[in-house]
């Protein structure tokens, strides 16, 4: 991005502080806006900085002569702020998009309805295990222009939602992964699982023919809607012959790795495994580092954590299954 420019910023949660953060950095004016408190800490980081900002309501007058907005996740594209910043001709992107116009790096961005951070996560740990200057953001904790911020890496693993792909126009990965589709936040979709849908599918629309797209063709939400000749990446459908029984997974012919090694369970998780491995090894780790760095592979608390066992009752805190189709897995597994 060329000269400096007046940044409006809606929302002042993590993203929004972090787009803060990296345009006042690159040069740029800033403002931002949140309709509601700002924590502290995100206050004291904002005044360090040198940043202004209001809370507890917009100032339009003041938003609307911003050169470009840059929205939070959390905020619906829907309101009327946006809806008139709109009118009044303001480009409106989300912070990924805002992050990914002041960096050189490359990018593996993970999305889907279920298995987002845990993806993520092993994508992360298999290309860090491999050497790899690399850092994960996202919806998993720090946001990417906060850790473009803070500090430059040749890669990032980016946890992507619905809501940070509605707002892109150039965010390009180089690898893209789509786990799954299945009904989530529909509320902000007016109800439609198609528009829903065609959020997810925004993470390849950008792809080039360099670029790779690895998706999950036995989920039926992608395989009924997916346009294949319309996708200019190669393409690495996730399928049944990646599966080995429940436990294994199949990268290649005599190349496989098991679930159990990275202390995960389930069907749902030898999905994520598998797409986390294609995708590192497309990034440039061997099998041997990609197998090898399950032994040292955490997940997140609360994905189905085994918590102990009672009475010959073993008991599996999965918290984080939010949705009906997250538990429909977690039962199964
Ligand atoms: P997300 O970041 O997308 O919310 P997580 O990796 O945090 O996903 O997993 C949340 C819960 O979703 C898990 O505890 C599990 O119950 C379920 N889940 C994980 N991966 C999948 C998958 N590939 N398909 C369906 N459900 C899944």
């Amino acid at each position: 991005m060329e000269g400096m420019q007046m940044i409006g910023i809606i929302g002042g949660g993590e993203s929004g502080v972090g787009a803060a953060l990296l345009a006042k950095q690159t040069g740029h004016e800033v403002f931002l806006s949140d309709a509601g408190k700002l924590t502290a800490g995100r206050k004291e980081e904002l005044e360090k900085y040198e940043i202004p900002f209001e809370e507890g309501g917009h100032t339009f007058e003041r938003l609307k002569i911003a050169d470009l907005i840059v929205k939070s996740p959390g905020v619906p594209d829907s309101d009327p702020l946006i809806a008139d910043l709109l009118d009044a001709g303001r480009e409106v992107i989300s912070e990924i998009e805002f992050a990914y116009r002041h960096q050189h790096g490359k990018i593996l961005a993970i999305t889907g309805s279920n298995g987002k951070t845990t993806t993520t996560h092993l994508a992360y740990h298999m290309l860090n295990h491999a050497g790899f200057d690399v850092a994960e953001v996202g919806n998993v904790g720090k946001s990417f222009a906060r850790q473009l911020f803070e500090q430059r890496h040749d890669w990032y693993v980016i946890e992507v939602s619905s809501f940070q792909l509605d707002g892109i126009r150039f965010f390009k990965p180089d690898i893209a992964v789509l786990l799954n589709i299945t009904p989530d936040h529909l509320d902000r979709y007016g109800g439609d699982f198609e528009r829903y849908a065609e959020s997810k599918f925004r993470i390849f629309r950008n792809l080039g023919a360099g670029d790779w797209l690895i998706f999950n063709a036995m989920d039926p939400g992608i395989s009924s809607r997916i346009r294949l000749d319309q996708i200019h990446a190669r393409l690495l459908p996730m399928g049944h012959a990646h599966l080995d029984g429940r436990r294994r997974v199949r990268l290649t012919e005599n190349r496989d790795l098991s679930v159990a090694d990275a202390r995960l369970i389930g069907r749902h998780n030898q999905v994520n495994l598998l797409a986390a491995a294609l995708a590192a090894k497309e990034a440039g780790a061997s099998y041997a580092q990609i197998r090898e760095s399950l032994a040292t592979f955490q997940n997140d608390p609360h994905r189905l954590e085994v918590v102990g066992e009672w009475n010959g009752v073993l008991f599996i805190n999965d918290s984080k299954a939010t949705n009906v189709d997250a538990v429909y897995y977690a039962l199964e597994a």
